[in-house]
């Protein structure tokens, strides 16, 4: 049974707002973070302000340029959109393992971002994308990139008065391939023992820009960008896949758990950095043929 909690449910993004900047209290989407976290401490719970009827922070919208995601889009509103197969290749392969489909039902992109946790799997892909969040507070709005938000173990910079409201990011130009893997001890339902999404843009041959984003490695997820810098410049060769995935292995942190050891997460780090970068470098480049 879950503990007592209180409710606020504001019918407006300005109400939610005020109701954040004044009283003590924590934002509640899917609640699938949280209400396990609330019935695991047993004890009652403080004060939720509930999002779902902020309609506003709901969909996605589709430009040339940008794509714009409300925060409290879910996992299966990834999966039923059409154009984010383009729009987001590592997030729609990312939305497809993510828990069983009453949980992604649920989960919101937001709260999977904000909860902070290293096996966060919505945010490699976006990592992967540069993507931007927006939060607003009752004193406005402010942007930033997704990899200065994340701080370290389930710490961001999200400030108590503030929502995270869109993510946004261009959509992968031509030769450019975005690619996502999460291992994990089965196939459904798993927390993430790693996850890796990578993005690489081929020009005349070259590869022009890299990013290789690691989930359950370390305290955070986080860009592995010496790795990423060993792949700009020239055309992606064995040796400089090889160098790129051991230096992703070696920036990683990771800890024994139940799950798995730090040094077979290391090791899966560099087989999966190789073999992403492998299969982008031959999609990227198909790409001009
Ligand atoms: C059975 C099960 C399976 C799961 N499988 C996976 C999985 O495969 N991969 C994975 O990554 N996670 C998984 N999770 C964890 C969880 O489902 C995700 O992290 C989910 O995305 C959280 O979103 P939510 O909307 O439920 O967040 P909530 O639980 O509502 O909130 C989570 C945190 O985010 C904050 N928050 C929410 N929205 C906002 C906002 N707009 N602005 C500011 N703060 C906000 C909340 O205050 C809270 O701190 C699983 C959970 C369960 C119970």
């Amino acid at each position: 049974m879950l503990p007592p909690f209180e409710l606020l449910e504001p019918h407006s993004l300005d109400q939610a707002l005020k109701m954040l900047a004044t009283s003590e209290s924590v934002p509640l989407a899917g609640g699938t973070n949280l209400l396990p976290d609330l019935r695991a401490r047993g004890e009652a719970g403080g004060r939720f302000i509930s999002l779902a009827a902020l309609d506003q922070l709901h969909g996605i919208e589709h430009s040339d340029s940008r794509v714009l995601m409300g925060a409290r889009t879910t996992l299966s509103d990834i999966l039923h959109d059409p154009l984010m197969p383009t729009a987001a290749p590592s997030l729609v392969s990312m939305a497809k393992v993510f828990a069983g489909s009453m949980v992604r039902n649920a989960a919101t992109v937001a709260g999977n971002i904000c909860y902070g946790s290293p096996s966060a799997d919505v945010v490699p892909p976006l990592l992967s994308l540069d993507a931007e969040l927006t939060l607003a507070s009752a004193a406005g709005e402010r942007t930033l990139s997704l990899n200065d938000f994340l701080l370290d173990y389930k710490k961001t910079a999200r400030r108590p008065d503030e929502l995270l409201i869109s993510v946004s990011w261009a959509p992968p130009t031509t030769g450019t391939a975005n690619l996502f893997y999460k291992l994990g001890r089965r196939r459904g339902d798993a927390i993430t023992v790693v996850g890796v999404a990578v993005t690489i843009t081929i020009e005349k041959g070259n590869c022009t820009k890299a990013r290789i984003a690691l989930g359950s490695v370390a305290p955070t997820v986080f860009r592995a960008q010496e790795a990423e810098e060993a792949l700009v410049g020239g055309p992606l060769t064995a040796t400089t896949i090889g160098t790129a995935a051991q230096a992703a292995a070696q920036a990683s942190r990771p800890i024994d758990d139940i799950r798995a050891s730090a040094d077979y997460r290391r090791h899966a780090v560099h087989m999966l950095v190789r073999r992403l970068l492998t299969e982008a470098w031959q999609t990227a480049g198909s790409q001009h043929d």
